[in-house]
């Protein structure tokens, strides 16, 4: 794939660069370790020597003092070599961000530095069982003992909780004037008492595991709580443009590693007297895949644009866009290349088989395609909501 045009000298760098380090591990190297039930340290450990992981984060706290267009160039080229990175988008991605952004000096201090140069990591915990599209439900709540906090609630599909330090937790505390509860974001040490974590057994085939969370009257310090307590809801939209826009780098990444698994076999692949790829309903849908996966990271870019430039909300409704295009993208460039590839495509061999469940993630998480429909139909074009 052609490099970019509408990204800068240092950018083309960037992804030549992490390219190369995607193409030393591999789709062969991610396959042994979900077979080991491992992680991929080795190539955490080698993109955090490179700088790659805090590519987002302030200079002054060890990261790279670029943005998001930087982070989600790492993630979509790891992805596009066929080992993506998907604690990109909790640890550095949400929990870098809000922290930078909303943090106490003393807690960038203590988080950023190792959240920049990967020796730390940190999950992200919203998605409850009653509280999925809708976080306006969200139960888990928080309140004041003494200096303390006690956090009590349960959370679902929270990834990488077994391998992050901690996890930043949403939850609600109560109004003191007006006793209704508004949302806030609590740092959750992985060993803190009465935090409780068990495998969710996914279909998906992944190093980063899902789990169930169980926080039962967890006690916390007073600088658990991130920023300000009354600033909740901005705070945790500043995580969430970002993680819309590193799942669209995620999807491009991945779809453009099926893509090109595909167009390597169709200019191969000879049943007749030509190539496979010779044969137009082979050819069109791939050229169109193509097309598609274009158009989504232009997207991505335009989104990750707005959004290191600080203007919040014309960044999100492209980073809604951006995911939205991204992962049909992705799903359909998988279904391609899979069918491209014949009896071939269903083979472990190939590798592409288990991308069908891998490439719908994005198509549910962090949102869903409809609820960027929902929103794009009531937030851009003024229509009625329905619910
Ligand atoms: C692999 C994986 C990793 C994840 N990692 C994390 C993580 O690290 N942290 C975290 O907090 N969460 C995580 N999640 C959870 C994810 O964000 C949720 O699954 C997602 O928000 C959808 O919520 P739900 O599963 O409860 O689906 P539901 O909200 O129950 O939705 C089910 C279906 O109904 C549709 N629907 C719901 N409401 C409407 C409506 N108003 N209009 C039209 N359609 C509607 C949805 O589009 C969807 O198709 C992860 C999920 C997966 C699969």
């Amino acid at each position: 794939m052609n490099a970019p045009v509408l990204e800068t000298e240092e950018h083309q760098a960037l992804r030549a660069a992490v390219a190369a380090l995607g193409r030393r591990y591999g789709r062969d190297y991610m396959t042994r370790v979900v077979a080991e039930e491992g992680h991929p340290d080795e190539l955490w450990a080698d993109a955090a020597k490179l700088g790659y992981l805090g590519v987002n984060l302030p200079e002054e706290y060890g990261g790279g003092g670029g943005g998001i267009a930087e982070l989600s160039i790492v993630l979509e080229e790891l992805g596009a070599a066929g080992s993506p990175l998907l604690m990109l988008v909790v640890s550095p991605a949400i929990c870098g961000t809000v922290i930078a952004r909303f943090g106490t000096d003393e807690q960038k201090r203590q988080w950023l530095p190792g959240l920049a140069d990967g020796s730390r990591t940190m999950a992200f915990g919203i998605t409850e069982p009653d509280a999925g599209s809708n976080s306006h439900r969200i139960t888990t709540t928080a309140r004041r003992d003494g200096d303390d906090w006690l956090l009590t609630g349960r959370k679902v599909f929270i990834s990488g909780v077994d391998i992050a330090d901690a996890t930043l937790i949403v939850g609600r505390t109560e109004d003191a004037r007006t006793g209704r509860l508004k949302p806030c974001l609590f740092i959750v040490p992985r060993d803190a008492p009465g935090f409780a974590r068990n495998r969710i057994d996914m279909e998906v085939q992944a190093p980063e595991k899902q789990f169930e969370l169980v926080l039962d009257d967890v006690r916390l310090p007073a600088d658990a709580l991130v920023g300000d307590e009354d600033a909740g809801l901005l705070q945790l939209f500043a995580g969430l443009n970002p993680e819309r826009i590193m799942t669209a780098a995620f999807s491009v990444g991945m779809a453009r590693f099926a893509l090109e698994r595909a167009v390597e076999y169709a200019k191969e692949r000879a049943v007749w007297k030509s190539p496979i790829g010779a044969h137009q309903a082979v050819a069109h849908p791939l050229a169109q895949s193509h097309i598609e996966i274009e158009l989504a990271r232009l997207m991505m870019q335009k989104a990750a644009r707005l959004y290191d430039e600080g203007d919040d909300m014309g960044a999100g409704e492209a980073a809604n866009m951006a995911k939205f295009a991204a992962a049909d993208a992705c799903v359909k460039a998988v279904d391609q290349a899979v069918h491209t590839l014949g009896g071939n495509g269903l083979s472990k061999e190939y590798g592409l088989a288990s991308l069908i469940v891998a490439s719908r993630v994005a198509r549910i998480a962090p949102v869903s395609r409809e609820m960027i429909l929902n929103f794009v139909s009531h937030q851009t074009l003024g229509l009625p909501k329905s619910y």
